[in-house]
């Protein structure tokens, strides 16, 4: 859950070699960013409202970073001093709608496709931690934030040389590989070391 709202929300695509593969994709040069809303955004326990307009909705678990200071232009070397905290994401994705559209606003932008949460945690190492999603208890994402194509860091650098990135702001990094379709009634859950579990409904 973030302190302040954010004034946008920055998520990474394919920034795990695995995930881009699993989906047909090349791998990215340099980093495929887009925009989810900040209306999209709901706390840990809130519901995930399927959305009548799509038939396939995934969980994409994902570290998210929390700015704590304005930032433009960083240099990746001091990029982290920006840095609030981190915190746990779940980039809900209608993924049909995905497919058919040629980008991604729709499909990433649904009211309540943005649980971040439990709570915002400084001190980890965004580069060494491992991330995982369940639904229903099973495992279907384990990775780590080592395999990322592009590191935290980097990532700061390159969104704050195209856009002022704002106290509250918020970077989705990417998704390991393991995304899957979700049902109505499914709990889904994303853990990250040192942060917690992230828990939301669909409904
Ligand atoms: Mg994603």
């Amino acid at each position: 859950m973030v302190e302040s709202w954010p004034s946008k929300i920055v998520a990474v695509g394919r920034n795990y070699v695995a995930h881009a593969r699993e989906l047909g994709h090349e791998i990215p040069v340099e980093p495929l960013i887009f925009l989810k809303p900040s209306s999209a955004v709901v706390g840990d326990g809130d519901d995930v409202v399927y959305p009548r307009q799509s038939h396939r909705v995934d969980h994409e678990a994902e570290l998210a970073v929390v700015i704590g200071r304005r930032c433009k232009d960083v240099a990746a070397a001091d990029a982290l001093a920006y840095v609030r905290g981190y915190t746990c994401a779940n980039d809900v994705t209608a993924r049909d709608l995905q497919e058919i559209d040629d980008q991604w606003t729709r499909a990433k932008g649904f009211d309540t496709f943005c649980p971040l949460g439990p709570r915002i945690v400084e001190g980890i190492d965004p580069g060494s931690v491992s991330v995982v999603a369940r639904v229903n208890g099973e495992v279907r994402q384990q990775g780590k934030t080592s395999d990322m194509l592009f590191a935290v860091p980097i990532l700061i650098a390159f969104i704050s040389g195209i856009m002022t990135l704002e106290p509250g702001d918020v970077i989705l990094t990417g998704t390991p590989p393991g995304v899957g379709p979700v049902q109505r009634g499914d709990l889904m859950e994303v853990e990250i070391e040192g942060i917690g579990v992230l828990r939301n409904r669909v409904v």
